[in-house]
């Protein structure tokens, strides 16, 4: 599946606020959007934001998620469409099932410093369920399943230091998290309350009911 590949902190400057996409870096005064809090692009001159239209902030907030979460349209409108099919509150189902992917567990749980970082780890085959390799970051977890994070010894030293440096990063309520070991456990399916975030998915909603 293709990815942006363009520079992270235009995304931010584009959504006008820090989606926290670079790890380390995003809190640091080296931070794009600190530097620079106008659009990119040559109609984003400094102090010139636009107001936005119903559609228009719609659209940016269904565009701020998929960035945040690193998801590109089509497997978006995908969880979008089966969380409008299930029996709960189709924004925060929609919520939940970007939660539930296996590169945001990882990135959660504090052992990589963003999610694009958790992505690699997956893909190269660092991550277990319930004792099983899995390498698709989209992969859903489950109430009661078992991370564990694996790799050589130098390997798992890195990701106990990655753990160490982002250790005063909030582990959400919904899974519990052995530093030392490399593990986590899921023990409840994020609720909307878990997930935090400066995030309207009502608008996701509207935009794509239309
Ligand atoms: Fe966004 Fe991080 Fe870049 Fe800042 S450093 S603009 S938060 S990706």
């Amino acid at each position: 599946m293709g990815r942006n590949i363009g520079s992270s902190c235009r995304l931010c400057r584009r959504e006008g606020e820090k989606l926290f996409l670079k790890g380390r870096r995003c809190s640091t005064e080296k931070c794009g959007i600190a530097k620079r809090e106008f659009s990119p692009g040559q109609h984003g001159l400094a102090g010139q934001r636009k107001k936005n239209s119903n559609y228009a902030t719609q659209l940016r907030m269904k565009q701020k998620v998929k960035r945040i979460y690193g998801v590109l349209e089509k497997q978006f409108r995908n969880y979008f469409d089966m969380a409008d099919r299930s029996k709960g509150v189709t924004g925060e189902v929609l919520l939940q099932l970007l939660e539930r992917r296996l590169d945001n567990v990882v990135y959660r749980s504090g052992f990589s410093e963003s999610r694009n970082r958790a992505r690699q780890v997956v893909r190269h085959r660092f991550v277990r369920v319930n004792g099983r390799k899995v390498d698709i970051p989209s992969y859903h977890v489950e109430a009661g399943d078992i991370i564990e994070i694996t790799g050589d010894d130098t390997q798992r030293k890195e990701f106990r230091e990655v753990s160490k440096l982002f250790e005063d990063r909030a582990i959400p309520e919904w899974m519990e998290v052995a530093a030392e070991n490399l593990t986590i456990k899921v023990v409840k399916l994020p609720a909307r309350a878990d997930i935090g975030m400066n995030i309207q998915e009502s608008l996701i909603v509207e935009l794509y009911s239309k």
